[in-house]
């Protein structure tokens, strides 16, 4: 008799972390038919329709719940989402404690996989009695260096942002204070002592899985598998996993295709900073400009200003992109370019042919999606740890130019111009180009079905897993 292995998964509501964990489920149980996923959501507010559309394509053998939502009446109107998320975890522990022990009395129920975000689920595997393991939906470098933090902080004084010298972790490129990630920014707060808090709990974990594939980041991936069994738990690249195909099906995105239809291979820059990163409305005016003097073609999805940079409901909105534009903008840059309200569908911007670049936020999936489809990119980092996904495309892996942001935060418009021409028609961008695709071949080698790095060590878990469902581990 074939007995299924099941598997338990835990999201947080945030878009990114939700679409790259069911992108490893579906990789999961399409490698191995015999496991079950369910994934546990926890939830504030009713899910947007761009959240709920990652569910509706699911294959069967990935249920999913979305517990209740979480009451944040007493917080002020104005709360940052980032710490809507965190209050949504923390009061949803008990209910996702719940679930899980429902799972496991109810299911052969072998392993939690949660959230790097999520670190507070790890003991529940240790109560049940097993396999706890993080999803760390980024790099292997920001996994290093959380879980190097500790020792950071204890050998570093004063703010990492003035120190003269990059910091230096093991297996990594050198790292400027000023590119960590937004929570070691200032040392005094609350952020910072939550960072260092659930990068302790991170060592209570079986095991780590990285998005990110071996030839990517190899010598980081290897100085952490060096450091097994002295600490640091094991570690495991099985990516890069994106979603190839669209979930969304909006009128823009057949206009979009449409318009790409008509440009020439590898001549339109794609402009756009993620599920909900937005720019400050002097930001937005000196891309605008910038994008103008460029003299090149451009898809730009475009977002109102906000104060915080991000937009937490990007399905709700509606306004008119020529409210916060140049005056003019749209009607000078007629023909050249497209400006795209809110949304559109990116992995299908990014697979046409017409794309030269891609001047991106850094956020974790849409860099490996660049990689994917084999994009050059312009690193345009906002918020969490894109700065150091941008140090790891410039510096590291040379596949990327970094606009330089002037002493107010601003990158101005000769830059943008600048360094768009430099992507899209300079020598600087054919060394780009042609490291990008290096690199993109490695990430499809990654993946194939027949043994190759990630699939081979997804499936290397996945035995680990059924054997214990059958008794035998
Ligand atoms: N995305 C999209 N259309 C958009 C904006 C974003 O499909 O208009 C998708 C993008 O393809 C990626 C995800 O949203 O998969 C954004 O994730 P990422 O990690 O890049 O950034 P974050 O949202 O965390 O800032």
């Amino acid at each position: 008799m074939e007995v299924t292995t099941h598997i338990a998964i835990v999201s947080v509501p945030v878009y990114s972390h939700l679409r790259s964990i069911l992108e490893f489920s579906k990789r999961l149980v399409h490698l191995h038919r015999d496991i079950h996923v369910t994934c546990i959501n926890p939830t504030f507010g009713s899910p947007c329709n761009n959240t709920k559309a990652l569910f509706h394509s699911l294959p069967s053998n990935i249920s999913y719940t979305f517990l209740p939502p979480i009451n944040m009446e007493d917080l002020p109107h104005d709360t940052h989402p980032a710490i809507l998320v965190q209050v949504t975890i923390s009061r949803s522990l008990p209910l996702i404690h719940d679930a899980l022990k429902t799972l496991h009395s109810s299911s052969n129920l072998v392993a939690i996989i949660s959230d790097g975000l999520v670190t507070q689920v790890l003991p529940f595997g240790k109560e049940l009695n097993i396999l706890s393991y993080t999803y760390f939906p980024s790099t292997a470098m920001l996994l290093s260096l959380c879980l190097y933090s500790s020792m950071l902080d204890k050998t570093i004084t004063g703010e990492y942002r003035d120190l003269s010298e990059p910091i230096e972790i093991p297996g990594c490129i050198p790292i400027r204070g000023t590119d960590l990630p937004d929570p070691l920014q200032d040392r005094s707060g609350v952020a910072y002592k939550q960072f260092l808090e659930g990068n302790e709990r991170f060592y209570l974990a079986d095991g780590i899985l990285v998005n990110n594939f071996f030839e990517m980041e190899e010598e980081t991936i290897r100085a952490l598998q060096q450091e097994e069994g002295r600490g640091i738990p094991s570690v495991y690249a099985i990516g890069p996993l994106v979603q190839k195909e669209s979930c969304n099906d909006q009128g823009s995105d057949t206009e979009c295709l449409r318009w790409l239809d008509k440009q020439q291979h590898n001549s339109v820059l794609y402009v756009s900073f993620g599920s909900g990163g937005t720019l400050s409305q002097d930001q937005i005016n000196e891309l605008a400009w910038g994008l103008e003097l460029s003299g090149q073609r451009f898809l730009w999805v475009l977002r109102p200003p906000n104060k915080f940079g991000i937009i937490a409901d990007i399905g709700a909105k509606n306004e008119d992109p020529s409210e916060f534009l140049p005056n003019g903008f749209l009607k000078r840059t007629q023909g050249r370019g497209l400006v795209v309200p809110y949304w559109a569908s990116q992995v299908q911007i990014l697979a046409h042919g017409a794309i030269g670049g891609f001047l991106c936020h850094c956020g974790w999936n849409s860099t490996l999606e660049s990689v994917v489809y084999g994009i050059p990119l312009i690193a345009w980092p906002l918020f969490a740890e894109q700065k150091m996904n941008a140090v790891l495309l410039t510096d590291g892996l040379k596949v990327a130019l970094r606009a330089k942001v002037n002493e107010k935060g601003i990158v101005e418009r000769e830059e943008i111009g600048r360094v768009i021409k430099n992507l899209l028609v300079g020598q600087e961008g054919e060394g780009i180009r042609q490291r990008m695709k290096k690199l993109k071949g490695a990430a499809a080698d990654a993946l194939k079905d027949d043994g190759s790095s990630s699939t081979m060590t997804l499936t290397q878990l996945a035995l680990k897993w059924k054997n214990l469902s059958l008794g035998v581990a």
